[in-house]
């Protein structure tokens, strides 16, 4: 349910989001699979990791827990089906990209950031022993109850507590908010041009008497301007200080309304797919299309994947080799086609280039399509890499192979999930 509400994570979830947290710059720098992460974020960590080394480059992450932060994270949304409750965590933390092209340096950057991570659990009291689950250690399409008894194929036995809870989704987002250091920061300077002004001013209104040379005439003059004013700027500075957050508050909620598109498309895409799926929310949808937009962008060969059936992406989304989420998922328009549900999404990010040798960051729109089909409920756990034939009911890797490996018979995306129908840059 859409329960918002926030709490500190503790327990086998903290665990998790802060290994996964932990592992994430290794996964992409040397490919290291993260066992505790579904597999599509793996396969979208695969492909970019094939993408630097396919450049020559070395994308060294740090994630690191910035001063005066904890290493806590705190429960936002939740949602939740038959089988699996999904919450989404965050923390705040520092994040420094160095990149390197055959052993030179070319560039780095350090962001104060937001990890969002959604943390999956199987609801208590449910057992979905037959529903099928990557195993953790090949990646081999089972089920719970199977790998608790060990996997078929690599023989690995597994507990409940290994395979849940997972990491099922994550993006970064550049943190607005302010450290009391950056507040006491500004709180100086505001400090200071307050002061700066009382002193203009008060030259100004006493015809030049506060000016240096004729204070030292005028000794009580000279007590007002040394102790009056300064400690007049402390409340001064502060109601300065004040307004200047509120009209950058103002102008912050101004931008990002901007971004997320007509308020109206997104509302009525909400409210349809609410009718075919209750638990469905624009926040899960925003965290699949970034999921989609990503694994696409780093693929090689987009036309191979199986939720991608769009033209050829423009040549320069080659040289892409980081994506963080922008922010926004604005929705720009909204249609119901026969059985299709179509909705065009402008997706904002901040983009890592490497062009030739040079590496430039730049924020980018891109326009993003997904259709998707409304005779069937949304499968609020859907994963690529392990998918129900739904001819045979056998289980299998989609991202290996788009025909079942037992029946044959061709697996269409849009029986389960998303589709990825255009992707360009806005
Ligand atoms: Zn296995
Ligand atoms: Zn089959």
């Amino acid at each position: 349910m859409g329960i918002f509400n926030i709490k500190e994570i503790t327990g086998k979830n903290k665990k998790k989001l802060v290994n996964f947290r932990a592992s994430l710059g290794e996964a992409v720098r040397l490919g290291k699979e993260i066992p505790f992460a579904d597999k599509d974020i793996n396969y979208s960590l695969q492909l970019q990791n094939e993408r630097l080394r396919e450049k020559g480059i070395d994308l060294e992450s740090k994630i690191y827990i910035r001063d005066g932060d904890t290493d806590k994270f705190f429960s936002g949304r939740t949602w939740k089906d038959a089988h699996y409750e999904s919450t989404m965590c965050y923390n705040g933390c520092g994040i420094k990209r160095v990149v390197k092209k055959n052993g030179k340096w070319r560039y780095t950057d350090n962001k104060k950031s937001v990890l969002y991570e959604t943390v999956t659990d199987v609801v208590s009291g449910t057992h979905p022993d037959n529903d099928p689950v990557n195993c953790p250690n090949c990646g081999m399409v089972s089920t719970a109850a199977a790998l608790q008894d060990g996997c078929s194929y690599c023989g690995t036995k597994f507990r409940m507590d290994d395979l849940f809870p997972k990491v099922s989704s994550y993006y970064f987002l550049d943190d607005a908010g302010m450290t009391k250091k950056e507040f006491l920061h500004g709180y100086l300077i505001s400090y200071f041009i307050t002061l700066i002004l009382l002193y203009v001013l008060a030259c100004f209104l006493r015809s030049d008497i506060y000016l240096p040379q004729n204070l030292i005439q005028n000794k009580s003059y000279l007590i007002t301007t040394l102790i009056a004013m300064p400690l007049g700027s402390i409340p001064l500075g502060y109601i300065l200080y004040g307004y200047f957050l509120f009209i950058r508050m103002i102008a912050k909620a101004i931008m990002s309304a901007g971004k997320m598109g007509t308020a109206g498309s997104r509302r009525s895409f909400e409210s349809r797919m609410k009718k075919i799926s209750p638990e469905f929310s624009y926040e899960y949808f925003t965290s699949k299309a970034i999921s989609l937009i990503k694994t696409a962008i780093y693929s090689k060969n987009p036309q191979d994947l199986l939720f991608y059936t769009g033209k050829d992406l423009d040549p320069g989304m080659k040289d892409i080799i980081d994506l963080n989420y922008g922010g926004a998922l604005g929705c720009k328009s909204f249609r119901d086609e026969g059985n299709m549900v179509r909705v065009v999404t402008k997706a904002y990010f901040d983009v890592l280039y490497a062009d030739g040798d040079r590496i430039y960051s730049k924020s980018q729109v891109f326009s993003a399509t997904f259709i998707r089909r409304t005779d069937l409920p949304v499968n609020l756990n859907f994963s690529m890499t392990r998918i129900q034939c739904p001819t045979c009911g056998s289980s299998f890797d989609a991202t290996k192979n788009k025909n079942c490996p037992y029946c044959e018979n061709p697996y269409e995306i849009t029986t389960d999930d998303w589709a990825l129908v255009e992707l360009k840059y806005n």
